[in-house]
């Protein structure tokens, strides 16, 4: 039996009312409330590699007694279930308090190890915080979570884990175009894992209500546990806090540039304290490499989400966070300079790092060397081209004898259609510098593959895929499930017999929803 500590709910001030009534929640952090329980749960899929971290063994995660803790209808010992109260800003606006609508932290478990994880269930029912909402999750948003959470992960992405992925046996009303036709649709529970789930948000709650001893409680406290190595409760501590998430931040996003994710909702309530990808919503992967894309019907029309607006976006948010810190700052808005500072500097150096090192070359040394990676940009860019595709195809041509003099089979390949002779010239001359450009690493070509291809995957969660999977699950094979969340476990190796899952986007599935839009009606 795994043991379960209640940290944050024992140290930190809480609701003091039990009901599940949708309420303003003053003066805490928290509100307690049990899972509702479902009529008739199924296990549907869940990861080894959550599982052997968190210590729990195959027939643990077999038992049909985990399977009830997983849905919701039953409680280890130890077990504190808890909602957090957070706020936040959705799409550039502040929305007020928000809070966990239908996720609950179940406790902390602690590992074999003795590191520590918070165990929780979204799409667990109603708490305080579900406004009109009924506090579930459909089964199609749940496989997306559940699958892309461990793709990030084995990509190396800092995200939330999940557990496992229940299915309720129970049905969810949702209106997924929100175009007046609600159905009917399965719903499902997905354990997600983290250290915490805090978020921008939860600060910047206890700032806006000037509920300034709460700010100072929950600070403190995430110092203490997340951050120790900082030191003490100071004005110094928190401007230190501040420029670490600052970075972490910086780095999470330069990574999703990297291997073309697109979050979708990077409002500051799905902005994790600790730098971690977290919620996964109307995500997606970019398939032609399109910085205006966004996979968010909602953001259509302004497309503040979209791929190539990740990084304003990540300062932007960075800065509602310090502006929700200047109370631990004494008002000294230099110290919020020196967040934004931080991030900008660190992202600016990890995305230069990653997309060098996508090209095959240790550093960039010149002014050429930008200039080659902003050529690569401008004629992805320029007509559809697949992201993945063209990245590890590059690792067949670093190895050519001579430069190439004409557009090598694995670029074509990636294009997804006609394209202008004028293109493919241009196209050539990049790949020729580039190419030369590689002769003066200090590794020889084979070697410089072999490292492109371990930071070019081959294998990423594409929409399309996901959607198969989901198509699949409805009609009551689970199987495409368990097939690609074991196909992302080594998203770098070839893995022979399954190209399918590397190929790049069908024509059917190009405005398909689910493959290409998706709602944020989950
Ligand atoms: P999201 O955009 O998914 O991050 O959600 C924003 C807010 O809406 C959070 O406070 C969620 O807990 C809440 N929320 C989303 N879906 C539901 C739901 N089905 N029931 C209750 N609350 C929800
Ligand atoms: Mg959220």
């Amino acid at each position: 039996m795994p043991q379960f500590l209640s940290h944050f709910v024992d140290s930190t001030p809480g609701d003091p009312l039990r009901d599940r009534r949708p309420r303003q929640v003053h003066g805490a952090l928290w509100s307690k409330v049990e899972p509702t329980p479902v009529s008739a749960p199924r296990m549907v899929a869940w990861s080894p590699e959550v599982a052997g971290m968190l210590g729990l063994d195959e027939a643990t995660m077999r038992s049909a007694e985990t399977t009830q803790v997983l849905a919701g209808n039953a409680l280890w010992p130890g077990m504190v279930p808890y909602a957090a109260n957070y706020g936040g800003h959705q799409f550039g606006h502040w929305a007020g308090q928000l809070g966990d609508g239908r996720a609950i932290v179940l406790g902390e478990l602690v590992a074999p190890d003795g590191s520590r994880h918070e165990l929780q269930l979204k799409g667990a029912g109603p708490t305080p915080y579900s406004r009109r909402a009924d506090g579930r999750a459909v089964l199609r948003s749940s496989i997306r979570e559940f699958l892309c959470s461990e793709a990030m992960h084995h990509l190396g992405v800092p995200t939330t884990r999940a557990l496992s992925l229940v299915a309720t046996g129970d049905s969810v009303i949702r209106d997924m175009f929100y175009d007046g036709n609600p159905q009917a649709e399965p719903g499902a529970i997905v354990c997600r894992v983290a250290p915490t789930f805090l978020r921008f948000g939860n600060f910047e709650l206890c700032t806006s209500r000037d509920d300034l001893a709460l700010l100072k409680l929950l600070a403190d406290d995430t110092v203490k546990r997340f951050f120790p190595e900082l030191g003490a409760p100071a004005k110094e501590t928190y401007a230190a806090f501040y420029r670490e998430v600052a970075r972490r931040t910086a780095q999470l996003i330069a990574h999703w540039q990297a291997v073309g994710f697109v979050h979708g909702v990077m409002n500051t309530d799905n902005m994790s304290i600790l730098g971690l990808t977290i919620d996964y919503g109307p995500y997606g992967w970019i398939d032609d490499f399109d910085p205006g894309w966004t996979p968010n019907t909602t953001d259509a029309d302004q497309r503040r989400y979209r791929f190539g607006n990740q990084p304003t976006i990540g300062l932007w948010n960075i800065e509602r966070l310090g502006i929700a810190l200047m109370p631990l700052f004494e008002d000294d808005e230099s110290l919020v300079t020196a967040g934004l500072l931080e991030y900008q500097r660190t992202f600016e150096q990890e995305a230069t790092r990653r997309f060098a090192a996508k090209l095959g070359l240790s550093s960039v040394q010149s002014e050429e060397d930008v200039a080659l990676i902003n050529g690569c940009f401008a004629w992805l860019a320029a007509e559809e081209t697949d992201m993945t595709l063209f990245f590890r195809g590059l690792a067949q041509v670093v190895t050519t004898e001579t430069a190439p003099a004409e557009l090598p089979q694995v670029v074509r390949e990636a294009f997804y259609g006609e394209v202008p002779d004028s293109h493919v010239a241009r196209g050539v001359e990049w790949l020729q510098a580039w190419w030369h450009r590689t002769r003066r690493e200090d590794a020889p070509p084979a070697e410089l593959a072999r490292r492109m291809n371990a930071v070019n995957p081959k294998y990423v969660l594409r929409n399309w895929l996901a959607q198969q999977a989901i198509d699949a699950a409805h009609a009551g094979d689970d199987s495409e499930v368990h097939t690609l969340l074991d196909v992302m476990r080594r998203p770098f190796d070839e893995q022979p017999g399954r190209e399918r899952f590397a190929a790049k986007r069908p024509d059917w599935a190009r405005s398909k929803p689910g493959c290409s839009a998706l709602s944020c009606s989950s």
